[in-house]
């Protein structure tokens, strides 16, 4: 028995037991995390996702200071609630040992940049970003997990089965070893890694969902030398375009100075992703462009469609697939000899030389050769033949719930939040959907 049960111990949940502790210390919280707790995860594919700090462990830990990055609470509260929550998010973050330095790009260097982008055909997002660093994401989740220790229970490498009703009302959860937490209020936050569980929990229920779009691309590594000028400034520069054969939105994300693109496991599906050390740097900088595959009636399953696409690739080349810019370009496949030849050296020594047009849907990739075209205009460079082009990267984004302005779902007492609630896609806003609903549980408690 207890007050609150949190499935999930990524960001969005541990940022829940924060609040609830801070703003009602005499309440009975239990979090279920069906990984390993933070001190003995490792950073293997398989444990990339899972365990204690969720997603966020191994990220780049890149806190994007803004209403318009990282998810869609900005539709579900006001603006003001919002970048009020974004600050306290900012703040817990640095208690907890997050650096002081926040990269922010202002007057004259804004300006530039934006005009630099409108001449190349794209639009610049300015953002402002405290760069945790990888190393340093682990040390600030260990930091948040002993200060909770003795104040809740944490259970971990416990899974989540299956979430308890009694009637309208929430009533607890199942574990998988067929052990029940009742509980009057329950806080669902499984990410990415537990959106395939919750979107079946939301269909048994009888809650409402939907699917997002996936989003499909490469990780573009190149020599950090050609956006050091914008890294420098902004740390991670932000830019949308539209594309001129299918007027598709192409973007850039998750911008890694100088650091390494890894491999990562998703439902037996091996993609790829990126990120950086605080304090040890490699010579290339990575970034991925993305296209989102908006699907139309009849089809409605974009999550399948974007397993099929990265199982594709891992069919043709046992894994991650790397190619040369010039021999994609040249419509040849890239060969070891070939990639022993390229001057940028790939970080992820275990991707296979091969060919993406193989793979890669036409429309996604001539959306991506465009989009590398005009980012050429900003960072001279980028359309090398020695750029490097890693896939597939593939962003699947769990169903939406439908969820009221607290993040409460149809079934009263049961938030659902982060990532795995389809609504959150980055460290600040699933941290902000933790306080958001527990606020809300705070305000019935009292
Ligand atoms: C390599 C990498 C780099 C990234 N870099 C950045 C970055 O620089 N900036 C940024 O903003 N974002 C970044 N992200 C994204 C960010 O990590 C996520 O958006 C964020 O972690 C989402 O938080 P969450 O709590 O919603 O979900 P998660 O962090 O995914 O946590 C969910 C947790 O729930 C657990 N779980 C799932 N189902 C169950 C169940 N049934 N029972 C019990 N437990 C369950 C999982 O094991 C997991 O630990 C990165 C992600 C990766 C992988």
């Amino acid at each position: 028995m207890a007050d609150v049960i949190i499935v999930g111990a990524g960001p969005a949940g541990i940022f829940a037991a924060l609040e609830l502790v801070r703003q009602k210390p005499g309440l009975d919280i239990v979090i279920i995390e069906k990984g390993k707790d933070i001190y003995e995860r490792s950073r293997s594919a398989n444990e990339m996702l899972i365990g204690w700090g969720g997603a966020g462990a191994y990220s780049d830990g890149k806190l994007t200071i803004s209403s318009e990055v990282g998810g869609q609470l900005a539709g579900v509260i006001s603006e003001e609630r919002l970048m009020g929550l974004l600050d306290t998010v900012d703040g817990m973050y640095r208690e907890y040992a997050a650096p002081d330095q926040v990269f922010s790009v202002e007057g004259d260097d804004a300006a530039w940049i934006s005009a630099k982008a409108r001449l190349a055909g794209m639009i610049y997002l300015p953002t402002r970003v405290r760069h945790i660093g990888t190393e340093n994401c682990y040390t600030v989740l260990k930091n948040m997990r002993d200060d909770l220790d003795g104040k809740i229970t944490i259970k971990c490498k416990a899974e989540a089965k299956a979430i308890l009703h009694d009637g309208q009302r929430v009533a607890g959860v199942v574990l998988d070893d067929g052990a029940t937490i009742d509980a009057g209020y329950v806080i669902v936050a499984p990410g990415r890694a537990g959106s395939a569980w919750m979107a079946n929990e939301a269909k048994r229920l009888g809650l409402d969902a939907w699917p997002n779009p996936v989003d499909l691309g490469v990780r573009v590594e190149l020599p950090a030398v050609i956006f050091e000028k914008l890294t420098t400034l902004a740390y991670e520069t932000k830019f949308i375009y539209y594309s001129k054969t299918f007027d598709d939105k192409v973007r850039t994300f998750c911008m890694n100075p100088y650091g390494e693109v890894v491999q990562e496991s998703v439902d037996d599906l091996l993609t790829v992703n990126g990120h950086s050390w605080k304090n040890k740097h490699t010579e290339n900088t990575n970034f991925a462009i993305l296209v989102s595959a908006n699907f139309t009636q009849p089809f409605d399953d974009p999550i399948g469609y974007g397993k099929s696409v990265a199982s594709m690739a891992n069919m043709l080349g046992k894994g991650v697939i790397i190619q040369r810019l010039g021999d994609l370009l040249k419509g040849r496949r890239t060969t070891d000899s070939r990639l022993q030849r390229c001057s940028t050296r790939p970080t992820l020594k275990t991707a296979i030389p091969g060919d993406l047009s193989y793979c890669i849907p036409y429309r996604i990739l001539t959306d991506i050769v465009e989009m590398l075209e005009c980012l050429d205009h900003i960072a001279p460079g980028v359309h090398s033949d020695h750029t490097l082009l890693y896939g597939i990267e593939v962003k699947f984004y769990s169903h939406r719930i439908q969820l009221d302005s607290e993040l409460c779902t149809q079934m009263s007492g049961l938030y659902v939040i982060g990532d795995g609630a389809g609504i959150t896609r980055g460290l600040m806003q699933a941290s902000c959907s933790g306080i958001l609903a527990a606020q809300s549980i705070i305000s019935q408690c009292s």
